[in-house]
């Protein structure tokens, strides 16, 4: 066993204009969470428990598209999902269309623990979040004025996926030197908000994962993105543990985060193979990225979109927190 190793991410498909006190703020946020992990792993909390406990912290915090400063819908309101899994037994719990929960990823928890099922959505979700007695709060909690910013400006692009539509020859380490100024006509110095993702293996070589989001910036009004979905955007068991983001429907096509543990135990591979198969046969160009550990204490960062934000970290002593 190769102990314990941590990933989190702040989303992938980064605004290469980003401005430098956003990128140090992204920073400082993914570093305290890694250390939040990391605290927890040397405390022995199991794996579930502490990627619970790290994306809780996201979400609260508004930088990053979860929880509090959740990307909006076309009408401006905030419809949040989030998705948990323990490798140790495969269980799971997801939720979709949550609008009054302060933190989505506890309610996929409860999903997990205390109901019958796998998922629960919208009214249902909402129903059973009163009768867990989870912290509730207005919609407007959620809502904060750099997202109704960037819903204006999305809305004036008619764009839904607003920074993954850079063309591709313009990503990349070029693309952070000479940035791209406009996109679909607009500037594109604008913050876009990003789904938040936490990979762990303890010590005992338990895997667990989980995502949170609100989603695509302007996008319809019941959409279901990846996040959510166990298999696409979250994906954990025995050998590894997957966390996605990026544009959710490309995600989805690729059954992103299984394909990661299906490439491991039906050819073979070692964690940093298996993703780099995964990205390359099953994603599109310049659109997600993912974050992975395996029982074996391995740990992954990968994307092919402009960015991800992410920091992870192994019990060897090995660290790394980065946006591009
Ligand atoms: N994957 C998320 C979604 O499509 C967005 C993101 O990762 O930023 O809902």
């Amino acid at each position: 066993m190769g102990g314990w190793a941590i990933a989190v991410h702040g989303g992938a498909g980064v605004d290469p204009n980003l401005p430098k006190d956003r990128q140090e703020q992204a920073t400082r946020l993914l570093t305290r969470c890694l250390q939040i992990g990391i605290s927890a792993l040397r405390s022995s909390l199991p794996a579930i428990d502490v990627v619970e406990l790290v994306v809780r912290e996201l979400e609260t915090d508004p930088f990053f598209n979860s929880g509090r400063g959740s990307a909006l819908t076309e009408k401006g309101t905030v419809e949040m999902e989030a998705s948990i899994m323990d490798g140790a037994d495969r269980r799971c719990g997801a939720v979709s269309g949550v609008t009054t929960v302060k933190n989505p990823v506890s309610l996929a928890r409860l999903v997990m623990d205390k109901s019958p099922h796998s998922y629960l959505a919208f009214s249902g979700a909402e129903e059973f979040a009163k009768q867990m007695g989870v912290e509730m709060v207005e919609n407007d909690y959620f809502i904060t004025s750099d997202n109704v910013g960037m819903l204006k400006l999305a809305k004036e692009a008619n764009s839904i996926l607003f920074d993954y539509r850079i063309p591709l020859e313009s990503c990349g380490a070029a693309a952070v030197e000479n940035p791209p100024l406009h996109m679909n006509g607009l500037p594109i110095s604008v913050y876009a908000p990003e789904t938040v993702g936490c990979v762990v293996v303890d010590s005992q070589g338990h895997c667990a994962a989980a995502t949170s989001t609100g989603g695509l910036m302007n996008k319809m009004v019941g959409r279901i993105g990846d996040s959510p979905l166990i298999g696409s955007g979250t994906y954990a068991c025995d050998i590894c543990a997957v966390s996605c983001t990026g544009e959710g429907e490309a995600i989805i096509r690729g059954t992103l985060a299984r394909d990661v543990a299906a490439v491991m135990e039906y050819k073979g591979l070692d964690l940093q193979e298996a993703v780099d198969f995964v990205i390359g046969k099953r994603l599109d160009k310049g659109k997600a990225g993912l974050i992975a550990v395996s029982s074996k204490g391995e740990v992954t960062c990968r994307f092919n979109s402009v960015g991800m934000f992410r920091a992870c970290a192994a019990e060897d002593g090995y660290m790394e927190v980065g946006i591009w």
